[in-house]
């Protein structure tokens, strides 16, 4: 494929060749253009840890191309005086090992290799010479004329030489353990690297096309030079190359873009994961299909018996049903599949489901209250709040609210309530409630003789003792200073009244010592029933009232069944 030969050993005058300037200018532009890109993509190939191969891939594309780019330039600017063409297949064949070369001499230059700066880039330098060589060579030998070809062997090695030297140093020009590979910075050294890369690649050719001897013969093939003309077509292959090599650089901005637009992603995704899981409610959100998106830890440790449920894909549905399969009522005293249902046609039509107070007790003992919010690009939220410190709170206040401070009797407010709910839940039962009113007799006399504390502790012993002598479904509360009263409910008849009363005139009458001092008192007691004596709650109080002052006034120390007029109380009062 080559043969030498030297300018003595000339039998004849060899053909002599000029340069288009333009062209040979255009030919350096390509390829330190593309020698720029090249090492662009291939840095960028291992950018980010780890070492992406289709980078270099399209690094060495892109350098290979441009190499032969510029050695077709270079051929077009190269003028003889009598036509050439080309064979197209050599020439296209010779574009092989200028690919092949760049991308062994790409790879060579990675970071992380466990070799030594130097050797690597003095290796990196000489494929890519001896490819950018190889490639020259066969483009040559694709000239068709009537012409031998020869080569001086001087001019030869000189270009061989110019085109790893100078790569070495296009290499060493980089610096490249010294940047981030991408960053602007480096950016200088890389511009230098392809202006010395180019140098290297534009002047192995020149030197190379030195060597070249061209001996006209008198051969038959008739060689016409085309008929596009050689500035047109090399302002195309500039053109194309040069646009190779800038889609190269603008692929790695629009990649780099898009890694980091993925990246901010995964960190918002990362950080709103965090977020949900740092909060101290339950969260769910689902789709707007209803599909489960996110879930948090504390949604799962209330609800273990829904945990298997926590997956992706499982549907709102699903999750509710598994919730209402635990509980037994359900808000709005709907039933369960209506429930369901009207959570279901809430979520369909982005209203809030029901429930938004609904408090729900937990397998431990605790309650939340679930709140759910339609999401504006559709689908829910669910957030489930612990209320149990909440609740516990308001069972204190409620239980405070309801109960006398000094015998921890219900007072008057919870007495009511209870009446109230006594005369609804027994004439539901066709049956009696009877209420006892009860004023201790000479009371005050213990305070003004022994002081507050005796009195004191005459209202807390007798409490005890009301609350000791009733059944567990009545109710013993004091309502004022020594008034208490008490329900007993489902009476049948006046006679288990009347021993009732007895008892408790009994238990009231027993001594109570305080200080060693007897401060013994007794009790009146008006009692009236519902719904003989009255049908409601104020009604059945002034007729025990009633009774309890005719009591008083017949010389206390007893008790009285209501006797007058049923509803008229009020009136018999005044
Ligand atoms: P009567 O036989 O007519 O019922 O007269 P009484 O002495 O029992 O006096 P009355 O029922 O009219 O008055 C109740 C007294 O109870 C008046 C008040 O000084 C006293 N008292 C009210 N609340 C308390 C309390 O919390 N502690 C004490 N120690 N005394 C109270
Ligand atoms: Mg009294």
């Amino acid at each position: 494929m080559l043969s030498f030969l030297s300018v003595d050993q000339l039998s004849q005058q060899p053909l002599s060749a000029t340069y288009d300037a333009a062209l040979v200018a255009a030919s350096y532009l390509v390829a330190a253009v593309a020698a720029f890109s090249g090492l662009r993509l291939a840095r960028y190939a291992e950018h980010d840890g780890t070492y992406n191969w289709r980078w270099l891939f399209v690094g060495a594309l892109t350098m290979g191309f441009g190499v032969w780019s510029m050695h077709f330039i270079g051929m077009l600017a190269f003028k003889l005086p009598i036509p050439v063409s080309y064979s197209s297949s050599l020439t296209a064949l010779s574009v092989v090992p200028a690919i092949v070369g760049c991308m062994a001499g790409l790879a060579l230059l990675r970071k992380d290799l466990p070799l030594r700066d130097d050797v690597r880039r003095l290796i990196a330098g000489t494929i890519i010479g001896a490819g950018i060589g190889a490639m020259h060579y066969i483009g040559m030998a694709a000239m068709r004329m009537n012409a031998a070809l020869f080569y001086d062997q001087t001019w030869f090695i000189l270009s061989i030489a110019v085109a790893v030297v100078l790569g070495v140093v296009g290499v060493y020009a980089e610096k490249l353990r010294e940047f981030e590979a991408t960053s602007w910075a480096a950016l200088p050294f890389q511009i230098a690297s392809a202006a010395i890369l180019g140098l290297s690649i534009a002047g192995m050719h020149y030197v190379a096309m030195q060597a070249a001897i061209c001996i006209p013969t008198l051969g038959s093939g008739a060689y016409v030079a085309g008929i596009i003309s050689p500035l047109v077509l090399a302002a195309n292959v500039s053109g194309a190359s040069i646009l190779i090599a800038l889609l190269g650089l603008v692929a790695i901005k629009v990649d780099a873009k898009m890694r980091h637009a993925q990246k901010h992603a995964r960190l918002t995704e990362e950080r709103m994961y965090a977020a949900i899981e740092s909060i101290s409610d339950g969260f769910l959100l689902f789709d707007e299909n209803g599909k489960l998106l996110l879930h948090n830890g504390v949604f799962a440790q209330m609800y273990p018996s829904l945990q298997d449920l926590l997956v992706e894909g499982v549907t709102y549905e699903e999750i509710l049903r598994g919730w209402a399969e635990g509980r037994e009522t359900f808000p709005e005293g709907l039933d369960r599949e209506t429930y369901i249902r009207k959570c279901l046609e809430a979520f369909e039509s982005r209203r809030a489901p029901l429930s938004q107070s609904d408090e729900d007790q937990l397998f431990d003992g605790r309650w939340a209250v679930v709140r759910q919010s339609p999401v504006k690009v559709g689908g829910m939220v669910s957030v489930w709040h612990d209320v149990t410190a909440i609740k516990k709170q308001q069972d204190i206040y409620r239980e405070l609210a309801l109960t006398d401070g000094l015998t921890k009797l219900p007072n008057r407010t919870a007495f009511t309530q209870r009446l109230d709910d006594a005369i609804k839940r027994n004439k539901r039962a066709d049956k009696k409630v009877a209420l006892m009113f009860i004023d201790l007799d000479k009371f005050k006399p213990v305070n003004d003789k022994y002081g507050h504390d005796a009195g004191d502790h005459v209202l807390v012993t007798i409490s005890e003792r009301l609350s000791r002598m009733i059944r567990e479904t009545d109710m013993a509360a004091r309502i004022g200073g020594d008034e208490f009263v008490v329900i007993l409910e489902q009476v049948s008849d006046s006679g288990d009244i009347e021993t009732i009363a007895e008892k408790i005139l009994a238990g009231i009458r027993e001594p109570i010592l305080f200080n060693g001092i007897d401060c013994s008192v007794g009790g009146s007691i008006g009692i009236a029933v519902n719904p003989d004596h009255a049908v409601d709650t104020d009604d059945l109080m002034k007729a025990a009232d009633e009774a309890m002052y005719e009591v008083k006034e017949s010389g206390r120390n007893n008790y009285r069944i209501f006797s007058g007029v049923p509803g008229k109380q009020a009136a018999a009062a005044c």
